[in-house]
């Protein structure tokens, strides 16, 4: 297993976890872009949102779901930002499809 992702999931690589159940891990990213930067990845290896099958429709409604709780926990009550970044244009650097969760300043738009 080669994936970064996937050896976080699975806790060979540790991360600063603030979620986790049966279908998502998420914890802080290493580089923070907000001063909440969280990373809803699910434990299932899917490359990236354009590879995920019809069979994953539920799993990628759960992790938005996941993601709203996430920001209600963090108390991002006046907003915040959800963005999956999706192949080399979109600026995907880690081929495990993952929600980012920013919030705590204003969002600028567009984004880079
Ligand atoms: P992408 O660019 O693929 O949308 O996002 C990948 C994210 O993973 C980046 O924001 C990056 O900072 C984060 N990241 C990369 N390596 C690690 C790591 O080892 N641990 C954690 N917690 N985050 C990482």
């Amino acid at each position: 297993m080669s994936c970064l992702f996937c050896k976080i999931v699975e806790g060979s690589i540790p991360s600063a976890g603030v979620y986790q159940d049966d279908e998502c891990y998420a914890f802080a990213d290493i580089n923070p872009q907000a001063p909440v930067h969280v990373l809803v990845v699910p434990r299932k290896h899917i490359v990236s949102l354009a590879e995920a099958a019809a069979d994953d429709r539920g799993l990628l409604g759960h992790l938005h779901w996941v993601a709203a709780e996430i920001a209600r926990t963090k108390g991002l009550a006046k907003g915040y930002r959800v963005v999956v970044n999706i192949g080399e244009d979109g600026g995907q650097t880690v081929d495990h499809l993952h929600l980012h969760v920013l919030g705590g300043r204003p969002m600028h738009w567009p984004p880079g």
